[in-house]
């Protein structure tokens, strides 16, 4: 049997002082007081003082991948951000390189405390391979789009991908369309039918940009969240993330269908220099996440840090020092916003 000792020990509810906890083969076979520790037929003991014990974190948006492009592009606005710096060198992808990438942007997001990372990129097996390498817990989703030009993209590699890695143990695989002003209605329908069909989740980009907004207004003569309700995409399947620029109606539409919104505090307050409304949309009931998006625009795979910006940001959003993400956020809630993931 091994052990696991810390001084302390997080779970959701409270912390416990000097605990010791036990696993046979790889499994916790009881949390026990730490002076008790000799009454047990230990013969490997990892931690010690000045550890805290506590649950991996769920690292709820990603693109590993991206940490390549670690400081490329900063200062610049998300959509000319996109189309400029990031999109002509994602064009230049190869599947080893993708895999190297990977492999480093998981060890990050794991040496920053994340077990379970849900990703959303390109050659998306090649990300898998990573992970199942590594040994993490991964929901990936291959990007796709059919409203801009990237071969990388095509929405038949995303389909390809999901029903390739839909069984595998370590990686779920998702469906992944990439944001409401890059994917068509046609495109959605087919997720949406497929995602329904396979109990399958359904990944993207919502609200993330002025421009998507715009876009979608002029298209489709309705704000993203109006149009995807209308799709009938939002239900305990949908993981929506940003949401930086939903109305206040949107807000309710959303905290009403049971989707998940992942909140990217210190990405979008870099790209967009904005705060989605996130504590509007918790207080009506709202399932929330927490991600760090990329390196490219957090600059970090950090989670520890994306708390203190969430809550410190979310200050700002309300221009109230006394508004504050509950403390169950940031342990037990991320993972409530993910309750129907199994
Ligand atoms: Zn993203």
């Amino acid at each position: 049997m091994k052990a696991i000792v810390a001084d302390y020990a997080l779970d959701v509810e409270r912390i416990k002082k000097n605990v010791a906890v036990l696993i046979e083969e790889d499994k916790i076979a009881g949390i026990v007081p730490r002076e008790k520790l000799n009454e047990f037929d230990v013969d490997e003991t990892f931690g010690g003082s000045g550890y805290l014990l506590m649950p991996g974190l769920v690292n709820a948006h990603t693109h590993v991948a991206m940490n390549k492009f670690r400081g490329f592009g900063d200062d610049m606005p998300l959509d000319r951000w996109l189309k400029e710096v990031i999109w002509p060198m994602e064009k230049e992808w190869t599947e080893e390189e993708i895999y190297k990438w990977a492999l480093i942007g998981i060890a990050e997001a794991v040496a920053n405390g994340s077990t379970v990372i849900n990703d959303h990129y390109f050659f998306a097996w090649k990300i898998a391979e990573a992970a199942e390498k590594l040994g993490v817990r991964a929901f990936i989703g291959q990007t796709m789009m059919d409203l801009v030009e990237m071969p990388i993209a095509e929405p038949e590699l995303g389909f390809k991908f999901f029903k390739r890695w839909k069984k595998s143990t370590l990686v779920k695989a998702t469906l992944a369309p990439h944001a409401t002003d890059t994917v068509s209605r046609d495109l959605l329908a087919e997720v949406k039918e497929v995602a329904e069909r396979e109990n399958a989740l359904v990944h993207m980009h919502v609200s993330q940009s002025r421009e998507e907004v715009l876009r979608v207004k002029k298209r489709e003569k309705m704000l993203p969240v109006e149009y995807l309700k209308e799709l009938e995409m939002l239900g305990k399947n949908f993981i929506g993330v940003h949401g930086v620029y939903l109305s206040k109606d949107e807000v309710k539409i959303y905290a009403e269908s049971d989707a998940a919104l992942v909140h990217c505090p210190t990405s979008l307050a870099k790209l967009e220099g904005e705060i989605a409304p996130i504590i509007d949309l918790w207080e009506l009931g709202g399932r929330i996440a927490l991600g760090n998006d990329c390196a490219v625009s957090n600059n970090s795979l950090d989670m520890i840090l994306e708390m203190k910006f969430a809550a410190i940001l979310n200050k700002v959003k309300r221009k109230d020092p006394q508004s504050q993400l509950r403390r169950k956020y940031f342990t037990g809630q991320p993972l409530e916003g993910l309750k129907h993931w199994d």
